[in-house]
């Protein structure tokens, strides 16, 4: 038997709870893992709350990732006792996932650990960390270094926006991070923020085009602020798009990539190919100031993990909540 967050509909309405279930209710799949640790995502808010279609099957355990022990495989990568980490392939939408003490998934999914991060850690990352690496990789990719100007952060106070700020302070750039929570600033600049700015900054409609202020973005809001990140962004400057806090629309004109040579890098954690996933693991495993992870990590036992759904969603989080699935 393990402890799972369910998500049922079938015969009633949509509905999240704690049960205990049995071997037979995992999904098909040639590794179990033991999971040690899981977090709690936006999109696993919006899974547990039923707020958007998340969850296509039921039932269903939530969770969109989660970090662990094999303890059986059938796959050749993998054998027992090995650490891994698994963000996305459609987990806790339309496969069981990693809000429950037990998982099979397949092996091609998993990643390995890397040997410098805990499993607490690799979930204190969790899929937004992961995901904010993907954005770095992209902006650092597009060729954009620290003389190459200021970086722009939105959603600071988020799981994609906390991660990239440390790691981008880290790698040597200068960073301003958008927030609407202002009282958080000590925080942000504890991670590596430079400059804060005011959300309402960016978040309302804005001009086509407007002074050239950073050279790169890693934007976890969408809609308006989106776009004027992209308006504001100097020659040639690159900005990577990763979600939709304030919106999935992107009101916004062609102007800054036609008249500025902007790029706007799309960023899909979900299905992101296996190696890219890989070299993402293994550089958060070097780049990622730990003790800064460290101090934006609450942890919470698999029975907050209802409420914590609730909470994110609301903007109330702050950092990454990581949930421990055996407390
Ligand atoms: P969080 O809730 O932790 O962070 C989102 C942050 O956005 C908040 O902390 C807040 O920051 C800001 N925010 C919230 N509401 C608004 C609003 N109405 N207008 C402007 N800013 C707002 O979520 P995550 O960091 O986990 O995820 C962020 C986004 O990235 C989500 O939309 C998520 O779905 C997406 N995502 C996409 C992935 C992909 O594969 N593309 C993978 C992971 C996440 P502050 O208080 O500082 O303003």
């Amino acid at each position: 038997m393990y402890k799972a967050l369910l998500i049922e509909k079938d015969g009633g309405p949509y509905r999240a709870s704690i049960q205990q279930l049995d071997d037979d209710n995992l999904p098909e799949g040639d590794v179990t893992v033991k999971v040690d640790y899981s977090t709690i995502n936006y999109k696993d808010g919006l899974a547990i709350t039923g707020k958007a279609p998340v969850v296509r099957k039921f039932p269903l355990v939530a969770g969109i990732d989660f970090a662990g022990t094999v303890e059986a495989s059938s796959h050749p990568s993998w054998k027992a006792g090995d650490k891994v980490v698994l963000n996305g392939w459609g987990v806790g939408e339309t496969h069981s996932g990693g809000l429950a003490q037990r998982a099979r998934v397949k092996g091609d999914w998993l990643v390995a650990l890397p040997e410098s991060l805990s499993t607490r850690q690799a979930m204190a990352i969790g899929t937004a960390g992961y995901t904010a690496m993907l954005c770095v990789m992209a902006l650092q990719g597009h060729g954009l270094k620290p003389d190459s100007g200021d970086i722009l952060v939105t959603g600071a106070n988020g799981g994609v926006g906390g991660v990239a700020i440390s790691l981008l302070s880290k790698l040597g750039y200068r960073v301003i991070a958008s927030t609407g929570r202002p009282q958080e600033a000590d925080a942000l600049k504890a991670l590596g923020a430079a400059e804060i700015i005011a959300r309402d900054e960016l978040s309302a409609p804005g001009k086509p085009m407007g002074k050239e202020r950073w050279a790169g973005v890693v934007d976890s809001v969408g809609s308006h602020t989106l776009a004027n990140a992209c308006a504001g962004t100097k020659y040639r400057g690159a900005v990577a798009a990763c979600g939709l806090a304030q919106g999935m629309d992107f009101p916004a004109s062609v102007a800054p990539f036609i008249l500025r040579g902007v790029t706007l890098y799309g960023i899909d954690s979900v299905m992101a190919p296996k190696e890219l996933r890989q070299q993402a693991w293994q550089r958060l495993g070097k780049d990622l100031d730990l003790a800064k992870l460290d101090g934006m990590v609450r942890e919470i036992p698999l029975a907050a993990a209802i409420d914590a759904g609730a909470e994110i969603l609301a903007g109330r989080v702050r950092g990454r909540l990581v949930v421990n699935v055996n407390a």
